[in-house]
């Protein structure tokens, strides 16, 4: 594009323009650096991979539990004390099977449901990720390690930013029985994703 005829204008620096955003924050009642702290915590200490573990291993030890969550995820996590955003609006749970498997994306930037699986690792918001798990599943799968059989069928999922998916891992069947603490122990984000089976 041409700018010849454009008058010209002064760019603050970037940091000039971070320092009027927080003056005006500051203005406003509004504290940046408390909220930067809070989201860490959150973070680091509530929104793990170890919420959506404990709601597999309650989905597999309790069959009246498991059909609401099927039927409704987000009010059924709720019963197990976990919050989700008011815009995450639907929580999906996908059920792996002997014949088929799920595993979820986001093609346009990295939408999980967070609170519960825990934020995206960063391959997870890789173009190539989002990108070939589309077009190429099997292979990106085999690539991350999880060869499935060709009979197997494979569904991918596109979040968005009001749905949000998880995957409900087939459980090992040697685990039967076993207590939910310790069937929690066994479920990993990738198994949650659907990049690996446990
Ligand atoms: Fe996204």
């Amino acid at each position: 594009m041409s700018n010849v005829g454009a008058p010209l204008t002064a760019t603050a620096s970037v940091e000039q323009r971070a320092d009027a955003i927080q003056a005006v924050l500051h203005a406003r009642g509004m504290e940046p650096a408390a909220f930067i702290e809070q989201a860490n915590h959150l973070v680091e200490e509530q929104w793990l991979p170890r919420n959506g573990a404990r709601v597999v291993a309650k989905a597999w030890s309790d069959p009246a539990f498991r059909q609401r969550l099927m039927a409704n995820g987000k009010s059924a996590v709720a019963e197990l004390g976990l919050d989700m955003p008011r815009h995450h609006r639907h929580l999906v749970v996908l059920p792996n099977t002997p014949t088929v498997h799920n595993v979820i994306c986001c093609t346009l930037c990295s939408c999980t449901a967070f609170t519960i699986i825990g934020l995206p690792p960063d391959w997870y918001k890789d173009l190539e990720y989002r990108a070939r798990v589309v077009r190429e599943s099997r292979t990106v799968l085999r690539e991350m390690g999880l060869d499935l059989p060709p009979e197997t069928e494979i569904r991918v999922w596109d979040t968005t930013a009001d749905t949000r998916y998880m995957v409900l891992p087939e459980q090992p069947p040697h685990t039967i029985g076993w207590p939910e603490d310790q069937l929690a122990a066994l479920v990993t984000q990738d198994a949650m994703i659907g990049v690996a089976r446990l």
